[in-house]
């Protein structure tokens, strides 16, 4: 017996083949022949000769494959506001239109249109952060990682920074507060012990060399039971006292209060500068609902010094993002507009008859084997640990849907639990409900 695989056509033979001239009108050449040779692979993986659906059609699906660009927009049915993996934030069409703006031409991102001269990158956003968050200067960079080791490089490196044992954290993708630190040239003094830090623990720790105190927001986790900590508002008095400065890696950046909303025990921007920290550093994609970036808040010493470290050329942001980020700032003047207007306060605010209309308007699309759910949502992003917001979910017999719904145009993502697939209305855009009610039928 001859074995299959000597039969598989030549590229250019298949290339010649009626199905895929037709392709090659439509796609770059380049693009089919890396199709063909993938459909020529797969068949010779597979063991077989021809593929059942035929050589063309092998090579379209190919085509079709390689030219989908990996990063794609999916709906979020999981419930999880902030879903690091999702991309976080999504932004708010002030910013969305911003970012339009300035990336289809030139910009005045560092040139100073009134004197006609070269201008800072730093300008753009600094404004408004001080007047939001009542600082007397302000940074962005790339992101909140990034700012924390600028802030660490220019502050602290070759001498030391206190920091409680309880606070050595580590937030999604390899972010760890002790290796961002040994990466800046800080030292790392850790005192106290996990659940338990007092102010004499810091004041034993202290050195010639010691240049700063460091207070971390645990956004990520919960200590409960026998627990103490030294509260950011004390730990800026205690630095002062003795001649340090005192940064609170803050995380999420919330700018409002939403304990209204049944939100709370996250500081906010304002508090945690009204508590006298030199610098406060946070992220512009979690609470604050903007695109990826880094944002330092402090005193015009502090923010002096990070500006001119070689770290803030490093992980300096792009046009793009200074632009959405004014545009999202620019929202906060008015508080009632930025929770209409700024996707991620929309869904953390929602009124949960809203979120159950959504839910029943999705169940009644798909018909009679689902259900509606009472269940909870969570904020995600390493933000409000532990807060439960009360939601409405719609869930269907499990039989491979979720697999199924993943390789849907656009890919929706939603909860596994048990036999069934969830569907938080949440996260669930309005505009979003008829696509994913064909998806359901489909
Ligand atoms: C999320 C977080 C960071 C990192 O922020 P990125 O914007 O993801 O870089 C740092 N510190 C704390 C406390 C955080 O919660």
């Amino acid at each position: 017996m001859t074995d299959p695989r000597r039969q598989l056509p030549s590229i250019d033979a298949l290339l010649a083949g009626p199905g895929v001239a037709a392709l090659l009108a439509e796609h770059p050449r380049a693009l089919v022949v890396k199709a063909a040779r993938a459909a020529v692979d797969a068949a010779r993986l597979s063991g077989g000769g021809a593929p059942s659906e035929g050589w063309d059609e092998a090579v379209r699906v190919a085509v079709r494959r390689l030219a989908e660009p990996s990063l794609a927009p999916v709906i979020n049915a999981t419930g999880v506001v902030l879903h690091t993996n999702l991309g976080r934030a999504p932004l708010a069409r002030a910013a969305i239109a911003a970012m339009t703006r300035v990336a289809s031409g030139y910009a005045a991102l560092e040139y100073d249109l009134g004197r006609g001269t070269r201008g800072s990158r730093h300008a753009h956003c600094r404004d408004l952060l001080v007047e939001l968050t009542h600082a007397a200067d302000a940074l962005v960079v790339n992101n909140a990682a990034g700012a924390l080791l600028l802030a660490l490089s220019a502050l602290v490196r070759g001498g030391e920074a206190v920091v409680s044992r309880g606070e050595l954290v580590e937030i999604g993708g390899s972010f760890r507060i002790p290796d961002i630190m040994a990466r800046s040239g800080a030292r790392l003094v850790e005192v106290g012990t996990t659940n338990r830090t007092h102010p004499q623990d810091y004041d034993r720790a202290l050195t010639p060399d010691s240049k700063i105190l460091l207070k971390v927001h645990r956004s990520n986790f919960q200590v409960t039971g026998f627990t103490a900590d030294v509260a950011v508002v004390e730990l800026a008095e205690m630095a002062h006292a003795r001649g340090l400065a005192c940064i609170y890696d803050l995380g999420s950046g919330l700018l409002l209060n939403l304990s209204e909303w049944g939100l709370s025990g996250e500081p906010t921007v304002p508090e945690a500068v009204a508590a006298g920290a030199d610098l406060v550093v946070f992220s512009g994609d979690k609470l604050l609902g903007g695109p990826q970036a880094g944002i330092l808040v402090g005193t015009e010493q502090a923010i002096a010094a990070c500006r001119a470290d070689p770290i803030a050329r490093a992980v300096r942001a792009d046009k793009l993002t200074l632009a959405a980020l004014e545009a999202t700032l620019a929202l906060y003047r008015d508080h009632a507009t930025a929770r209409r207007e700024i996707p991620i306060l929309r869904m953390l605010t929602e009124d949960l008859d809203e979120v159950k209309r959504r839910a029943t308007a999705i169940l009644q699309g798909v018909g009679a084997k689902g259900e509606l759910i009472e269940g909870d949502s969570e904020v995600g992003g390493g933000s409000f640990p532990g807060a439960k917001l009360r939601t409405w979910l719609v869930g269907l017999p499990e039989e491979r849907l979720a697999e199924r719904l993943r390789s849907f145009d656009p890919p929706i993502i939603a909860r596994v639990a048990g036999s069934r697939v969830l569907f938080d209305a949440r996260t669930i855009f309005p505009e979003q409900v008829e696509t994913l009610i064909a998806a359901l039928r489909g």
